[in-house]
């Protein structure tokens, strides 16, 4: 046996070009799909994403519209700032890039997003529209894993999800998501007991924890499919992949599984706002 790689480098390539496409369509009605990017602070992971989500843009043809904000942005600013995007028109999509220093009051500066320019899926407006079935923008993480689900025509009718991590921005938001999908689902988090047992359960299993090989391979049953969500610098992620091959029935590589999903459906997310604004 050996267990099939779910490919998302290949996915966001062949995704990317149908964007650029119709990005390329809307431009030429002289609507220029926009995406405003706020980065408060200097952390270099922050803007290593950042400038990944920007060098997108611009590979699909969409404009980037960068604030930099610094260090000691209080909560009210950055407010401000989110209120003069909601109100300009020529911007579509608005980006806050996780995390905000620690005296901004994160899920505020969030929520003040209008939910028609929420491309990263991160109001509690969007999440709780999202959860009800109803049309919202889907975190990006999440919902980059269900499209890469739907790819391989994975059904989940009936499987049993078990997510490890119950975050904001993926691990709830991916237990919605499976739940909505008609998977049976359970949600780990660090004060859950016997999780050896819980993980072993699982049909699908999703690591969202943020420790490097936390999932270890003797927890997964046989034939599992596993999503790792996980990055970490060593270039592993919070799932031990050693041998999954012989495991799983199907599993995300770190690198090259979850992680281009997720920039892939920021920009996905942000042509589909610049199509509704243009009706
Ligand atoms: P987070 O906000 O730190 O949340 C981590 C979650 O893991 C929490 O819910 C925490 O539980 C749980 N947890 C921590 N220790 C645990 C333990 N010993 N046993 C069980 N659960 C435990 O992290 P996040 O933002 O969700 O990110 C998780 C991972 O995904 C990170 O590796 C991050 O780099 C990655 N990520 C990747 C992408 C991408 O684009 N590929 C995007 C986002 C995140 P409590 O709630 O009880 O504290």
């Amino acid at each position: 046996m050996s267990s099939k790689i779910l490919d998302g480098r290949k996915i966001a390539a062949e995704t990317e070009q149908k964007i650029t496409q119709e990005v390329a369509l809307l431009s030429n009605k002289g609507i220029k799909p926009t995406l405003a990017t706020i980065l408060v602070g200097n952390d270099p992971a922050s803007e290593t994403y950042v400038k990944m989500k920007q060098n997108t843009c611009a590979r699909v043809g969409m404009e980037s519209k960068a604030i930099n904000l610094s260090d000691n942005t209080s909560t009210q600013e950055l407010l401000k700032v989110i209120q003069d995007l909601n109100n300009d028109n020529g911007v579509h999509g608005i980006l806050l890039q996780h995390p905000v220093p620690q005296q901004i009051d994160e899920r505020k500066c969030f929520d003040a997003i209008n939910p028609a320019k929420d491309v990263d899926g991160v109001t509690s407006a969007g999440f709780g529209a999202m959860s009800m079935g109803l049309s919202a923008y889907g975190s990006c993480t999440p919902a980059g894993i269900m499209r890469m689900l739907e790819y391989y025509e994975i059904d989940l009718t009936g499987l049993h999800a078990v997510v490890v991590g119950r975050s904001p921005i993926l691990g709830k938001p991916m237990a919605m998501m499976l739940l909505n999908a008609n998977a049976t689902v359970t949600i780990c988090h660090s004060r859950t007991q016997n999780l050896e047992c819980r993980v072993k359960e699982a049909d699908l299993v999703v690591g969202a924890v943020g420790i490097p090989n936390f999932i270890q391979r003797n927890w997964l049953k046989h034939n599992v499919i596993v999503i790792d969500a996980g990055y970490h610098p060593q270039q592993c992620g919070d799932v031990d992949l050693e041998g999954i091959e012989n495991i799983a029935s199907f599993h995300t590589p770190v690198p090259g599984g979850v992680g281009p999903m997720t920039i892939n459906t920021l920009i996905l997310q942000t042509l589909r706002a610049a199509q509704k604004a243009s009706l």
